[in-house]
This record gives structure tokens, C-alpha cells and sequence, in this order.
């Protein structure tokens, strides 16, 4: 894979690994261009999937000081995966500039600032849950400040109404096209055996020409080197007529 920017660290108390080991498998792949992106720490909330606020400055110049030594054999980005929380949005911004961030990629794990307790990828049959789901991503696409839309997809609809989650899902798809956003087909969901990537939505985002863009997901080093599944995720867009970008220009957050 030529560029991938969509990693973790073992800050997230689920991944496995340091920086450099996620580095050196990267190039060991033939990778040129690596972002960092782990799931971001988020004043007001202390989930156990995130790193603490106070690990931000410590996590930036950990990924500048190894983009600055890596230079020359593979291009490094030092940004976040973020949920869309309304509520404290402007306070994670602030907390981002001045640690600089250079992107921000959008992943809604959860609903309402995780006042809704249950995971987006977990079943609900909920048609007030889906549309609020698509409400918050379209409402963080709309802000302007995010990269690229990680697995879209990553709500689990169980419900009867799939006129209901075409509609919601085709709302994500235009909102990513007023905005020029890329969509992720994620790699991690599709070597799980995840809801996600899922067809229908990806149905949608073909009627639709959305752009789209493979992400590693990596919470292993690994993950950054493995062809078979990079194979599959071109071989699951082909299917819909979808070509990914191997590359995507960051969207700066400052
Ligand atoms: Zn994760
Ligand atoms: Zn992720």
C-alpha cells in the first residue's frame, strides 16, 4: 500500500506497539507515507478506548520527533481519529492546534458524546439511533475539518426499514461530496469479518461517485504489511466500480 493513514499506538489501551514498530513495518511493506491517527483524547471524556488529554503532548512529539528521523525513507503525519461530539468539539480543537495536530480523520464510534453507551457497530434496530448517527456525521463532515470519513459504514442497522438506512447512509455520501471528502473502506473491519465494510453502503456510495480510500486500521504493526487484505479491499470496491486514491490530502486543522 502506497500511503495509509489510519493507525493507532498503545495509547488506546487496544492496540499493541510504539511508533517505530508501526514504522518499520511500514516500510518493510513499501509504504511511502504514513499518518498517525489514534483515537484522540477528548476533554470532558475519559473513555477507556483513548488515550488521557495529558498524553497529547507527549504522543505529537513522539510521531514529529520520528517523522523528523525517519525523513528520507518514508513521510510521517502525526494526527487523531475523533468522533463528532458537538459538545465539546470547540474544546478538543483547541486541545488539537496546540498540540499540532496536522489532521483529523472522522470515527463515530459512538453516539451523543457517549451518552449513548452503545457502540456504533454493535446491532441496533433503532431507526432514531440511525438517523442520529447520520446526523452526526454529516454535521462533522460539514465542519470542514476532517480529512477523511472512516469506516462510514460502521453503523450496525439490524432494523426493517432499509429504504430508512439507504436514505441516512446516502446522506453521509452527499455531505462527503459537498465537502470533497473521501470515504474509508477499512481493512480491519473486512479481515474481522466486521459489519463493516458493508455492501449496501457501499451500494449507496456508488450511486452517489463518492470518493473513496483504503485504511489500514492497524492496531498491530502487521497490519501495516499485508497485501492479501489490501487485495480484498480493492477487490470488495471493484465490485461497485470503485477505484480508491492512494493518496489524500490532509486537511489542515489550524
Ligand atoms: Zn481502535
Ligand atoms: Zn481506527
Amino acid at each position: 500500500m502506497f500511503a495509509n493513514y489510519h493507525t493507532h499506538t498503545w495509547r488506546c489501551n487496544h492496540a499493541e506497539s510504539d511508533e517505530r514498530a508501526y514504522i518499520e513495518a511500514a516500510i518493510a511493506g513499501g509504504m511511502k507515507i504514513l499518518g498517525f491517527s489514534d483515537h484522540t483524547p477528548y476533554p470532558g471524556l475519559a473513555s477507556w478506548f483513548r488515550m488521557e488529554v495529558g498524553q497529547a503532548p507527549e504522543y505529537f512529539q513522539t510521531v514529529r520527533a520520528l517523522r523528523d528521523e525517519y525523513a528520507g525513507r518514508i513521510e510521517i503525519h502525526a494526527g487523531v481519529e475523533a468522533e463528532y461530539y458537538p459538545a465539546h468539539f470547540s474544546e478538543l480543537m483547541d486541545l488539537l492546534r496546540q498540540n499540532g495536530c496536522e489532521y483529523m480523520i472522522l470515527g463515530q464510534h459512538y453516539l451523543d458524546s457517549e451518552t449513548d453507551s452503545l457502540y456504533t457497530a454493535n446491532a441496533s434496530a433503532d431507526d432514531g439511533r440511525l438517523r442520529r448517527y447520520a446526523d452526526e456525521v454529516e454535521e462533522g463532515i460539514e465542519t470542514g475539518l476532517f480529512t477523511y470519513v472512516a469506516h462510514p459504514d460502521v453503523f450496525h442497522y439490524t432494523g426493517t426499514d432499509e429504504a430508512l438506512y439507504r436514505a441516512q447512509m446516502r446522506r453521509i455520501c452527499q455531505a462527503a461530496n459537498r465537502r470533497n471528502v473521501p470515504l474509508e473502506v477499512n481493512l480491519l473491519g473486512l479481515r474481522m469479518g466486521r459489519c463493516y465494510p458493508a455492501r449496501r453502503f457501499w451500494e449507496v456510495a456508488a450511486e452517489e461517485n463518492c470518493r473513496a480510500v483504503l485504511g489500514c486500521d492497524a492496531h498491530y504493526p502487521r497490519y501495516l504489511n499485508d497485501p492479501k487484505w489490501e487485495e480484498e479491499a480493492r477487490r470488495f470496491l471493484a465490485q461497485f466500480g470503485i477505484t480508491p486514491e492512494e493518496t489524500v490530502p490532509l486537511v489542515a486543522i489550524g
